[in-house]
């Protein structure tokens, strides 16, 4: 379904996510404070504008009440990002999502309302840690400090074995939400059928087990 956005800031997150987005088939209206930057999103968006949001009336004046959905990626000037999303929530934006710099922001942003909350460098930061330390892992997210998905080959360890032999759950207390076998992904997988070499087990759970599981099975 094609929806509407209004992105804020054109940096490198704010203009990949546009271009993303614009890709995708979604409305994305572009904004900045920097012509320049402006100008460079023109070809990867359906509308730009030119605006100070720090500006209330700038808000109002261009009509963002019309939008569900605005990503604030003002990132360096704190100052900026949080009286944006402030004007933005007392506009009443049913959506209002982030990128914060630091901690500090994260909690100003948690307290006026900001739906939705990205650190972009630092998640990127754990997942190539991740992809740098096991050459296991072949996709990571992070949901917490805690929690992680990830997507991990199965080597010949474990081949000709099933999800029932390897006992996973209780052993190691994380969960094989999907399989994925060449261009298929099962996303009820058998716990009988026997697993292959070059699988891909697709599994959530605390990290330390995540962990344990890679060293200890595969
Ligand atoms: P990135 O890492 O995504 O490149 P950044 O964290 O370095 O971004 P900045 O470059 O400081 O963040 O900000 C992103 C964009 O936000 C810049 O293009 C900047 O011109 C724009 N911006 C900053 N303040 C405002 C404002 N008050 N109104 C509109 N745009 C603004």
């Amino acid at each position: 379904m094609k929806k509407q956005f209004a992105i804020i800031g054109l940096g490198r997150f704010g203009s990949s996510m546009c271009r993303e987005l614009h890709h995708m088939g979604h409305e994305v209206l572009a904004i900045d404070h920097n012509p320049k930057k402006v100008e460079a999103m023109e070809p990867f968006s359906t509308h730009t504008m030119v605006l100070d949001t720090t500006d209330e009336n700038n808000l109002i004046r261009i009509g963002i009440k019309n939008f569900e959905h605005v990503i604030v990626a003002i990132g360096e000037n704190i100052q900026a990002s949080i009286l944006t999303v402030l004007h933005l929530k007392d506009l009443e934006i049913p959506e209002v999502w982030v990128k914060a710099q630091n901690s500090y922001h994260h909690k100003v942003l948690e307290k006026i309302g900001a739906d939705r909350i990205f650190h972009p460098e630092e998640e990127m930061g754990n997942r190539i840690a991740e992809f740098l330390t096991s050459e296991k892992v072949l996709d990571y997210i992070d949901l917490s400090v805690d929690y992680s998905i990830v997507e991990l080959l199965a080597t010949e360890k474990i081949a000709g074995k099933t999800l029932v032999d390897l006992d996973i759950r209780a052993k190691y207390g994380c969960t094989v939400i999907a399989i994925k076998q060449k261009n298929k992904v099962d996303v009820t997988p058998d716990p009988n059928e026997t697993l292959n070499k070059g699988d891909i087990l697709v599994m959530i759970g605390d990290k330390k087990d995540l962990r344990r599981f890679q060293d200890g099975v595969l």
